[in-house]
């Protein structure tokens, strides 16, 4: 057994350490700098312009403007604000009967059960676009799935809004957001993005590409926990479901978390410097492990984007490896990398925790033999070369153990 310190965490995707040079910037907010933005004497103020310069940090890291740029308490928040309040205000376009968001069957579960609750409420009807097998969403699959509905882009009211991740956070997979804005715009519809597993890690611009809302959360970025943003372009219908004090324009109510959103601030700072190194050099790690498990491990799937094909490998994030093995139980490949120090999860800590199948591996359509064996490992510029040799060499005897223990031939 491995002591403590020697712990080797590879389960970013769930959370990330907090840089210790965010947790420098937050600290004088949790002490001394802890008045309310809001309140009239001057620590206040010194909160106030504590939190307009994370904001626009945190604008810069996206292409933003700064007053596009809303805190909220997280990506979950994010997304149900999002949809909610873009859907409340393209519902008062006259002349329109039904409204339709199109999104499919691999988001994150902050969108698809807040979908689910919109379409229970009669609030709009859900169009799903199938996903490729290797998880992409295709804009030209979309394009198929809205042809021939007869909708149009002409007049200024929107016809519903496309909501789709930018990177899917248990397989790793980068869609192809540029196509799918171009798709949204020419039908009339809105777009929302799920960036909560890109931003920090992938460019995310949105002086390039059009989204019109998007998500994401500091805590996936070396940020803290309980602190996101949701980004809403000028212009866009915007009724807030946010009712109280007023804060964040209007937006989202609550008195600010000065000192989680100043980390937020510094984390995208630092996110939007080291992010061609860091892509490098995590990217390199992903693809030892990947190309060690493939080659030592049989019966292995790598789930997402292909291992070694040129064109595919950059479509999946820098630290995303995702595996699933034929004849074991993931949750017991997880117990047994935990006892040797590992940190990892059998996919998002949301399926995880419900002991489910994942609804992406079943939305890909991994096959019954191999659905239940999978493991996702998600690095950091914290890893280590040693450390990824270290948990290759663990995970194959692992799954060796296993299977010779389910009698597996
Ligand atoms: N969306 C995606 C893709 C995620 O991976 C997560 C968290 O795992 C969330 C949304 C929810 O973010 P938060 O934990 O900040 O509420």
């Amino acid at each position: 057994m491995m002591a403590k310190n020697e712990l080797i965490y590879l389960d970013n995707a769930a959370t990330t350490k907090v840089d210790p040079l965010v947790l420098e910037a937050m600290l004088p907010y949790l002490e001394d700098g802890f008045a309310n933005p809001s309140a009239g004497y001057g620590p206040a103020h010194k909160a106030r312009h504590a939190v307009e310069e994370a904001r626009k940090e945190v604008a810069e890291l996206i292409g933003a403007e700064p007053d596009e740029v809303f805190f909220t308490s997280g990506g979950t928040e994010s997304d149900q604000l999002a949809l909610s309040g873009a859907l409340a205000a393209i519902g008062g376009c006259a002349g329109r009967s039904g409204f339709v968001i199109v999104s499919d069957e691999l988001e994150h579960p902050a969108v698809r059960n807040t979908l689910a609750h919109l379409e229970k409420t009669g609030q709009a009807s859900l169009i799903k676009v199938k996903p490729e097998s290797n998880g992409f969403i295709g804009a030209s699959a979309l394009s198929e799935v809205l042809e021939g509905r007869g909708f149009t882009s002409a007049g200024t009211c929107k016809n519903g809004i496309i909501s789709i991740m930018t990177a899917n956070n248990e397989i790793g997979t980068i869609n192809d957001m540029d196509g799918i804005a171009g798709v949204a715009e020419q039908n009339g519809f809105l777009l929302h993005s799920d960036a909560v597993q890109a931003l920090g890690h992938i460019p995310v611009d949105v002086s390039r590409i059009g989204f019109d809302l998007l998500s994401a959360s500091a805590h996936k970025l070396g940020g803290p926990k309980g602190i996101g943003m949701l980004y809403i372009r000028r212009g866009t219908p915007f009724s807030s479901m946010s009712f109280g004090g007023g804060q964040e324009r209007g937006i989202r109510s609550g008195t600010e978390n000065v000192a989680g959103i100043v980390g937020f601030g510094r984390a995208a700072q630092l996110a939007g410097n080291r992010m061609e190194e860091d892509r490098v050099y995590v990217s390199g790690l992903r693809d030892r492990l990947i190309s060690r498990i493939c080659a030592e491990i049989p019966d292995t799937i790598l789930t997402g984007p292909a291992c070694f094909n040129e064109e595919e490998k950059d479509r999946r994030l820098p630290g995303s490896a995702s595996f699933a093995f034929r004849g074991i139980q993931g949750s017991s490949l997880v117990i047994r990398l935990d006892m040797a120090g590992i940190c990892a999860s059998t996919g998002s800590a949301c399926s995880a925790s419900s002991g489910k199948n994942s609804h992406v591996l079943s939305g890909i359509g991994v096959s019954p033999e191999y659905i239940g064996g999978s493991l996702r490992i998600t690095l950091s510029r914290g890893n280590t070369p040693d450390e990824i040799e270290r948990a290759a060499d663990i995970i194959a005897q692992s799954v060796a153990d296993l299977r010779r223990l389910g009698n597996y031939h």
